[in-house]
């Protein structure tokens, strides 16, 4: 099946554009986190969003989910690791699946700029996004594992039944107990070093860890790595009114378009993405 559109991640803007796509009846694969975006719970008290008084994050959280809910919309538990655009459509690779679409909407949030020196170049040649994809390359091996969120926690533990040994290098408090073999680590890993692959990982104390692959887990992937071609400026996705990007069929809105960051600017560029899409695909569908 080919698919209207894919909104990618599941913050104010995704659920924005997913609410006007349902409506306007289009088939759409949305793609993130089911309990939808950090930021959004995160808040204590929002005095800055229409119709809800001094809301906390998880009412504004849980007012999101009850309308995803009632309105019968499904989210697909995954991260997108890469878009490539194929002809006149996209294809998405997350997890272990794959998605063709017509469109595209990146609503993807501030993308984490700490990629490490040598994650880019070293990426497809041991670091990997995607412990379900590359995770059988490991077995027996050792490996480093870089995560951002303890809701990755799962892919660890997916990732020590198949490797000899994991450094495990948390990037938040209150990690979970894990199995015997993933060794977490106190210091901060500084770069990614290898020839045709990687070799090892530096770390903040000096030490030098041989490793044969590193995992980055994060909340987000970086553009470039997501989307090849796709144009940004001072790190933000460049957009015009229509919420378009510089690849046809493909549109992006919220946080990952430019400052402010807020949940109503977020919200209204998701609207507008999606009514996009719409008009796209009334040419496309000719
Ligand atoms: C503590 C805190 C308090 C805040 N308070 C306010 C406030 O009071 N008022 C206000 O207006 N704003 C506030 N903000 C800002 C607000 O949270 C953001 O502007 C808003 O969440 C942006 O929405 P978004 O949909 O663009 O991105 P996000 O909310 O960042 O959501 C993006 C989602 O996409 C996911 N994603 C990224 N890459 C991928 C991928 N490759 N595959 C699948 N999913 C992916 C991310 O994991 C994330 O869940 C606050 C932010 C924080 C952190």
């Amino acid at each position: 099946m080919v698919y209207d559109t894919a909104i990618i991640g599941t913050g104010p803007a995704g659920v924005s554009a997913a609410l006007n796509l349902k409506i306007h009846q289009k088939t759409f694969v949305w793609i993130g986190s089911r309990n939808l975006s950090d930021k959004i719970s995160k808040a204590e008290k929002i005095s800055n969003y229409p119709g809800f008084l001094y809301a906390t994050g998880t009412q504004l959280n849980d007012a999101f989910r009850r309308q995803i809910e009632e309105m019968g919309i499904e989210i697909t538990e995954a991260m997108v690791n890469t878009i490539y655009r194929m002809g006149d459509h996209y294809a998405l690779a997350a997890g272990a699946n794959f998605y063709e679409t017509k469109t595209v909407i990146l609503t993807t949030g501030i993308v984490n700029r700490n990629v490490l020196p040598g994650e880019n170049e070293l990426v497809g040649r041991g670091v990997s996004y995607c412990a379900t994809c590359d995770g059988g390359l490991y077995r027996g091996r050792k490996i480093a594992v870089i995560c951002n969120n303890r809701r990755f926690e799962h892919e660890v533990k997916y990732l020590s039944d198949l490797a000899a040994k994991v450094y495990y290098f948390p990037g938040y408090k209150e990690v979970s107990d894990l199995p015997e073999n993933v060794e977490k680590m106190n210091v901060r890993a500084v770069s990614i070093d290898g020839g045709e692959r990687v070799s090892q990982i530096s770390l903040s104390d000096g030490t030098i860890l041989p490793v044969d692959g590193v995992f980055c887990l994060r909340d987000s992937i970086s553009l470039a790595t997501l989307l090849p071609g796709l144009e940004t400026k001072d790190g933000h996705i460049a957009v015009d009114r229509a919420m378009a990007t510089n690849l046809r069929g493909c549109f992006a809105a919220g946080d990952c378009t430019g400052r402010p960051y807020q949940y109503t600017k977020a919200v209204g560029e998701g609207n507008v993405a999606a009514h996009s899409v719409i008009e796209y695909l009334a040419d496309y569908d000719k």
